[in-house]
């Protein structure tokens, strides 16, 4: 099980920022920007090239909450969405998550 499932299941009392259906939403523990928000899907997926067309509705509905979540921080206009998908792209938890950066300017390309 992962650090995700136990928050999910409130095992691991965590601030929830944002929860729906779908999905619960926290702060990073290790933050990268000033605002560093993690949305995970309630479902456990691995990582996204695991998930299937069955996922489709999941998927957006992870998009459309980060959406709401950048607009409760007042940071609609610019923020950005990064997915690690795999090790060698940066994954340590093996439970999608999507992370919400924002909060300074976010150069490109990444690193
Ligand atoms: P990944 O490297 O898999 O894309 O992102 C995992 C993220 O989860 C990292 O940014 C890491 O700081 C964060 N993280 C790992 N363990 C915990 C935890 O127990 N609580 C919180 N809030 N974040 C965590």
């Amino acid at each position: 099980m992962t650090i995700f499932k136990k928050i999910i299941d409130k095992e691991i009392p965590t601030d929830i920022l944002y929860e729906d259906d779908f999905c619960i939403a926290f702060n990073d523990i290790n933050p990268q920007a000033p605002i560093h928000i993690l949305i995970i899907p309630k479902k456990e997926i691995p990582q996204l090239s695991l998930s299937d067309e069955n996922d489709s509705e999941l998927l957006g509905k992870l998009l459309i909450a980060a959406n709401k979540i950048a607009e409760d921080h007042e940071t609609k206009d610019a923020f950005r969405i990064v997915i690690n998908n795999g090790a060698k792209a940066g994954q340590s938890v093996f439970h999608l998550h999507l992370h919400l950066l924002a909060g300074r300017p976010l150069s490109w390309p990444p690193g």
